[in-house]
């Protein structure tokens, strides 16, 4: 069709617009009100013209009346007032007289009655009877009356009837005394339109009609805008409680019906605009699923419809280990593809449409489940985890992708969205840090939270206001005796909750990640001591602790070269001590950092061992160089023969691997003689000396003098396994 072809006007759509400058609520009461009008304007006129023909009739009527009166009495014979004219002559000579001499008055008619009849009744005196008996019949008897009592004074009287003015003298008949005439002229108003009477009614009640109907109609389109009006007022109230309900569009009057529609129109764009907007706001772009803006607006009405219906729900939480590997070694873009194949994935294994995945962080995936126990949550995260155990494909490629989840129940883990998010995060990270695949939140988890975010800023503010020491524990070399350098331990001078051991803030910046902050900083000074020792004539090592969340770190090794490099400090000179369970959490990823850090020639030490499940196997593929056996076997060696068998073992272990042996919680002789015997590389511990303060170090080293321990007494238990 042509879109420019306008269709041809119907005669309604001609009418309105003819009526258009008129409001459409008024045309129909204006067009009654002008019909109205105009019927009683014309009534007025011909109401008006009708008393002029009246005027007009009665006045001919008068002068018939004298004509009479003088043709009864000539001129000077006149009756005395008060007395009724005589009628001398027959009725009928008078009624022909009167009639000639009428003769100009063609509109006024003739009659002499006179009451003949033995019942009385009156009778016109010619042979016209019947037209005038007719006439005289039609009239009420009130009319009849005033047509032949006499006057008082003898004076004609005049009245209307039948739509015609009647004149009547009543006169005495001296020929027959008692007797009398009446002399009746009668004329018909000079009317063009001879219904006119009856018209004039009907144009009346016509006006009144029009008027009532156009009130009615005023009344009626008044009635219909006060309650379209109503209806969108009480839309704009319910507008700002409920989002865009459905607008109530008025039947009428056309403004408003158009209106209404206008504004039906506008909530539905709206509606749409929103939608569009909650779409882009709440999806995540690159996986379509639900962002973590959607996904807490959803936890947040799951939790509170738990709470309602006293039900539990669960969140479980899903982290991708090593994903930012893949980012940098395949990148980005195909880092993008594998997440939205795991998000695939993972969506392909949920049970039902009522479970919402959704991603809530970088490599991070959340499924909330609005009916969940802890047992059936954790048949969902593990069905989770293990959809990821087979390999992802990518370019031709084979990814195997790891993942920890932590599970959260509401709403006892959480009076909101956010609650209940962070501690199923929180059981994530423990999973991680357990080495375990799933791990539900418990309140221990939970550092008290205010303190926590006080005591991170506090911590941060350590950094600059140098509050944060470095300690040093010497290591000694247990066949020479000589001091082969120190661990670095740290220490936080709190002004007012004075020294901190590191348990009191360690934990607690690893849960934050703000340990990649202080591990730096403690490299950063271990370097500069190494300098000064270097520079005083003293070559020693020294050793620093990584955590976990370091080796997570991908660019560790590059920061803690340039450090070195910054320093000139040898990377040979610099010991790392990681735990055994640091390496285990993932351990590819840790043996790619650790191999990073030894071909810049970091020297490597598995710090704490003997606690941590690292199979044999697995330690022989890292390029470490030393094992510090766990001060909890050393610490009472001499006196407990199993601690002295596993240290053995350990030390044995160690050499035939090709490492070195630290042995560390050396607190007593014998165990130094022990240790000795078993022939362990180096020792540290309370018996050597305590931490002390970095600066007392070099005048510690200048001091050191070995005990003799050749004297102490070893039981036989513990010389036959030396
Ligand atoms: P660790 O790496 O195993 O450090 C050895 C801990 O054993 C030190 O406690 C030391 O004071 C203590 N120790 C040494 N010899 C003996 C002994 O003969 N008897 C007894 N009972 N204890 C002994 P400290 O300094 O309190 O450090 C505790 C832990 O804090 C460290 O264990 C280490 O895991 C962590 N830590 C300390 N400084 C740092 C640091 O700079 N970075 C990181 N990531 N962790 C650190
Ligand atoms: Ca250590
Ligand atoms: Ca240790």
């Amino acid at each position: 069709m042509n879109p420019s072809a306008a269709p041809s006007p119907t005669p309604i759509m001609l009418l309105k617009r003819l009526a258009l400058p008129l409001p459409g609520l008024l045309i129909l009461p204006i067009l009654a009100l002008a019909l109205a009008l105009s019927g009683l304007v014309w009534t007025v006129l011909r109401h008006q013209q009708a008393g002029a023909d009246q005027r007009h009739a009665r006045e001919e009527l008068r002068q018939g009346m004298q004509v009479a009166r003088v043709m009864l009495h000539p001129i000077g014979q006149q009756p005395a007032q008060g007395q009724a004219p005589a009628l001398r002559v027959p009725p009928t000579a008078l009624q022909a007289g009167l009639r000639q001499a009428l003769q100009w008055m063609p509109n006024v008619q003739v009659a002499v009655l006179t009451q003949e009849r033995v019942d009385g009744a009156w009778q016109p005196s010619t042979g016209e009877a019947p037209v005038w008996t007719d006439a005289y019949e039609a009239l009420s008897l009130l009319e009849r009356k005033a047509l032949t009592a006499p006057t008082p004074d003898g004076s004609p009287t005049e009245f209307d009837a039948n739509g015609q003015v009647h004149a009547a003298l009543s006169v005495a008949t001296p020929d027959a005394p008692g007797g009398r005439a009446v002399v009746w002229l009668r004329a018909e108003p000079n009317v063009t339109d001879p219904g006119w009477a009856r018209a004039r009614w009907q144009l009346m009640l016509g006006t009144l009609v029009g008027c009532l109907l156009a009130g009615s109609l005023l009344w009626r389109q008044g009635w219909r805008v006060r309650q379209g009006l109503r209806n969108l007022s009480g839309w704009t109230h319910r507008a700002t409680q409920e989002e865009w309900p459905e607008v109530p569009v008025p039947a009428g009057p056309t403004e408003l019906h158009q209106l209404g529609l206008r504004m039906r129109e506008l909530t539905h764009y709206r509606h749409h605009r929103e939608d569009d907007i909650r779409q882009t706001a709440f999806r995540d772009t690159l996986t379509h699923l639900p962002n973590r803006a959607y996904f807490q607006v959803r936890l947040d009405q799951q939790i509170s419809e738990a709470r309602q219906g006293q039900h539990s729900g669960a969140l479980v939480t899903l982290d991708l280990q090593r994903f930012k590997h893949v980012n940098a070694v395949l990148g980005q873009a195909s880092g993008d593809t594998l997440l939205r194949k795991v998000a695939l994935r993972l969506s392909a294994t949920l049970p039902d449409a009522h479970h919402l995945l959704g991603r809530v962080g970088g490599n991070q995936f959340a499924c909330l489940i609005p009916r969940a126990d802890k047992v059936s949550a954790m048949q969902l995260a593990k069905r989770l985890l293990h959809s990821m155990d087979t390999p992802f494909e990518l370019d031709g490629q084979a990814i195997d992708l790891m993942a920890q989840a932590g599970v959260a129940l509401f709403p006892e883990d959480g009076r909101n969205a956010n609650e209940v998010l962070s501690h199923a995060e929180m059981a994530m990270n423990v999973a991680r840090q357990k080495i375990t695949s799933v791990m539900v939140y418990s309140p221990d988890m939970d550092p008290d939270q205010a303190a926590s975010l006080s005591l991170l800023t506090e911590l941060k503010q350590a950094v600059n206001r140098h509050e944060l020491k470095l300690y040093l524990q010497p290591k000694i070399c247990l066949s020479t005796n000589a001091v082969l350098g120190a661990e670095a331990l740290i220490r936080w001078q709190h002004p007012e909750k004075g020294l901190i051991q590191p348990e009191g803030f360690i934990p607690f910046a690893e849960q934050t990640g703000f340990i990649g902050v202080l591990s730096l900083w403690v490299v950063d000074q271990a370097a500069t001591l190494w300098r000064t020792w270097h520079d005083a004539g003293l070559t020693l090592k020294i050793a620093v602790n990584l955590s976990t969340r370091d080796l997570m770190d991908r660019d560790l090794p590059q920061h803690l070269h340039a450090i070195l490099t910054r320093h000139q400090v040898p990377p040979g000179a610099m010991v790392l001590e990681i735990t055994e369970g640091a390496t285990m959490d993932d351990p590819a990823h840790a043996q790619q950092i650790l191999t990073r850090l030894s071909e810049l020639g970091f020297l490597l030490s598995i710090d704490d061992f003997g606690t941590g499940y690292s199979s044999l196997a697995y330690l022989k593929t890292l390029p470490v160089q030393e094992l510090k056996i766990d001060k909890s076997f050393v610490l009472n060696m001499q006196s407990d023969l199993n601690d002295a068998k596993i240290v053995r073992s350990i030390i044995d272990l160690a050499h035939n691997l090709g490492m070195s042996v630290v042995a560390e919680g050396l607190e007593s002789a014998k165990s130094w003689k022990l240790l000795e015997g078993l022939h362990c590389n180096e020792a540290q511990g309370f018996f050597i000396s305590p931490p002390m303060p970095a600066g007392e170090f070099v005048d510690w080293v200048r001091a050191w003098q070995a005990p003799s321990v050749q004297d102490e007494y070893l039981n036989t238990d513990f010389t036959n396994i030396l």
